[in-house]
């Protein structure tokens, strides 16, 4: 999969997306990503990227010109542009599956109080939040889908039942797990995973994922 990402801060991307499962979908060719900064694309000698909104009011937006420029030079046949902004649809599990079906991204990470409405109207093809809240800027956001959509691609994970059994795959919670030792400061692991018997095994994971979702997550029911 090709991930292209617009932001004006291309350093932050070095280090949350070189380390671990990632590292290793990018040295193995699953991901080929590249992070452009979108300041290159500004078209005067100052390289502005932003300005004053109309109608006034606090902070800057960002402005049409460069980010049409970036968008238009970075797109191909197929390109997905994807804008990250708290207003866009709630980002989840299933859009992560739905994303990682496409071949060629482009995420664009805003800045200050956003983006200039018509970058949204005549550029974006989707627009997403990752959650309730405001950050500062998009690469953060950008990163979570990087990686939400890279451990779904084929051959990312060591496992593909991994993620299979993860979390919001079946709109339910994981069921609880436990590893070695058996008993722990007096804490002891389910009899019936230490039982050998995989039907049991489970049912006993289907019931406790459907009661923690109950307890936890009763919207995702
Ligand atoms: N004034 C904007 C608003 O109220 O919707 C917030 C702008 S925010 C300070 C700057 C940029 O950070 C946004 O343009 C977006 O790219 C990114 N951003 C901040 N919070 C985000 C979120 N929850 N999900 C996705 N992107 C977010």
């Amino acid at each position: 999969m090709k991930i292209d990402v617009l932001t004006l801060f291309p350093a932050m991307f070095a280090g949350p997306l070189d380390e671990s499962i990632i590292k290793r979908a990018r040295a193995a060719g699953l991901l080929d990503l590249t992070v452009h900064n979108l300041r290159d694309y500004a078209q005067d000698r100052h390289k502005t990227v932003d300005d004053r909104p109309f109608g006034g009011g606090p902070g800057m937006l960002l402005k049409p010109e460069p980010i049409f420029e970036a968008v238009e030079q970075l797109v191909r046949p197929g390109t997905r542009v994807i804008l990250l902004s708290p207003a866009g649809r709630a980002f989840n599990q299933a859009i992560a599956h739905e994303l990682a079906q496409a071949d060629d991204l482009l995420l664009v990470s805003g800045h200050y109080e956003g983006f200039d409405e018509r970058i949204r109207e005549a550029l974006a093809d989707d627009e997403l939040s990752i959650g309730d809240y405001v950050l500062t800027n998009g690469a953060l956001p950008a990163m979570v889908i990087i990686d939400a959509v890279t451990r779904l691609l084929p051959g990312v994970l060591g496992d593909e039942q991994s993620a299979h059994d993860d979390s919001f795959s079946h709109g339910l919670l994981e069921y609880p797990q436990y590893t070695r030792p058996a008993e722990f400061r007096g804490m002891a692991v389910p009899e019936v995973l230490l039982s050998g018997n995989h039907a049991e095994i489970a049912r006993w994971r289907a019931e406790q994922s459907k009661l923690r979702t109950k307890e936890r997550r009763p919207d995702l029911l």
